[in-house]
């Protein structure tokens, strides 16, 4: 079954100005998903994320300090985080987005389905945005499927190069999300040490797999395998997040390891068939990072290619 595209041009009014982490990048993907025949299964009009269910992983000033910057003319979060008068309302909308989503799959209209939104969310923590993101979007769709479905045991694959250091936080101590991260280290945030394995009830619930700049594809692919065939088959999970970012392609240009377009179908593959194993193939991905505006579209073909495959 072929996933549903989450995808809205409100997106595009989050303005970063001369930034890595621009408009273009979702204009890039728009446009060659059009010319590979994948975009027939689009949603636009996502509802926007309520207070409440950004509240679920967001400290309410925190959320109304974002609206607040937002709404007198913009500024910044933090050295990367941009905020335009229009990335509240693209925000609470990249949110929402996922929430519909999440709505679409568990409601059994489609097995899987994929979000290209932005801002991206993976590095925004409760009470501070970061590394340019401003709500941790793939965190509060794991407080939703909790909250609303009562879903106990939920997994989020992290497979962008940084380190998912939002979304471990929000559930460090949570043994109902297992958290999984593949990413490039040391390098930003500087969080992900295999050695971070969770604490309390959520000890054994946050899985990091850091790896060297330098690794092969092999490697990398394999690694990968291991822990999702391994410990995320075991959680057994309801229902899989992906945080899909794909700046470990080998030209990124602010980032990188050795990957190819098609490793990110083998990724999506291995994911797939877990899913499918543990929950009928519930798969919700969303976009995190991924620069290099004639690679990523690519990478995001053959993502949603392999979901629906
Ligand atoms: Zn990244």
């Amino acid at each position: 079954m072929k996933p549903i595209l989450f995808y809205d041009d409100i997106f595009l009014e989050h303005d970063t100005g001369h930034h890595p982490e621009n408009a273009e990048r979702l204009v890039s993907i728009r446009e060659h998903l059009k010319k590979q025949g994948l975009w027939e299964n689009v949603r636009t009009g996502p509802r926007a994320a309520t207070e409440q269910e950004i509240g679920a992983n967001h400290e309410a000033r925190y959320i109304a300090h974002c609206r607040k910057v937002a709404a007198g003319g913009g500024g910044m979060l933090d050295p990367d985080t941009v905020v335009s008068p229009r990335s509240y309302d693209a925000a609470v909308h990249a949110a929402g987005a996922l929430l519909d989503a999440v709505d679409a799959v568990m409601g059994g209209k489609v097995e899987s389905a994929v979000c290209l939104v932005r801002p991206p969310g993976h590095h925004a923590l409760p009470a501070q945005g970061m590394g340019f993101c401003l709500f941790n979007n793939v965190a509060i769709a794991a407080h939703y499927l909790k909250q609303k479905y009562n879903l106990k045991k939920i997994a989020i694959v992290d497979w962008d190069v940084h380190h998912g250091n939002g979304t471990q936080d929000a559930f460090y101590r949570d043994p109902a999300v297992l958290f999984f991260s593949i990413h490039r280290y040391p390098f930003y945030p500087g969080t992900g040490a295999a050695t971070e394995t969770g604490e309390g009830e959520g000890k054994g619930a946050t899985i990091n797999k850091p790896v060297p700049y330098g690794i092969s594809r092999a490697e990398y692919v394999s690694i990968f395998e291991d822990v999702l065939n391994g410990p995320v088959k075991e959680f057994g999970p309801e229902f899989v997040l992906i945080s899909a970012g794909f700046d470990a392609h080998v030209n990124d240009p602010i980032a990188g390891l050795s990957l190819e377009d098609e490793d990110f179908g083998a990724l999506t593959r291995i994911v797939k068939q877990v899913a499918e194993g543990t929950c009928g193939g519930k798969i919700v991905a969303t976009l995190e990072g991924g620069y290099g505006l004639g690679d990523l579209p690519k990478c995001v073909a053959a993502h949603i290619t392999s979901l629906g495959s």
